[in-house]
């Protein structure tokens, strides 16, 4: 996806605050962080929303959550806890169409969320 901004991030082709990346994942700081330490979570592949993966990608959501698992454990939060989130469309509160999966951490989160 030419236009997709998280595909270019995927691309090296717009430089990210880089947490963290593997073959299948990148993991870079939100640039307008809702918590002290946001950490957005990438597909380099292009999926829209969590909507759109499909049976067969199994392997790749679960790639996801464990890089979730290995940010929080690299930048130090683990112990202290975290909030992992997936927005998907429009009532989900989704602005980017790649899906991504936050990682909140640093303060104590609120439920229900707004
Ligand atoms: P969502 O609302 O779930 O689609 O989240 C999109 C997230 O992408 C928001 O938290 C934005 O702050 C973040 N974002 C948008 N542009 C950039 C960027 N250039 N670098 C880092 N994060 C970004
Ligand atoms: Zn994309």
């Amino acid at each position: 996806m030419t236009d997709c901004l998280f595909c270019k991030m995927a691309n090296n082709e717009i430089p990210v605050d880089l947490v963290l990346e593997t073959e299948h994942l990148m993991a870079f700081r939100d640039i307008n962080p809702q918590a002290p330490q946001h950490v957005l979570i990438i597909p380099r592949v292009h999926v829209r929303s969590l909507e759109d993966l499909e049976p067969g990608q199994e392997d790749l959501a679960g790639t996801l959550l464990l890089a979730a698992q290995q940010v929080a454990r690299q930048e130090g939060f683990a112990d202290r806890g975290y909030r992992t989130v997936i927005n998907s469309g429009h009532d989900g509160g989704q602005e980017v169409q790649h899906l991504h999966v936050h990682v909140l951490a640093g303060r104590r989160m609120q439920w229900p969320p707004g």
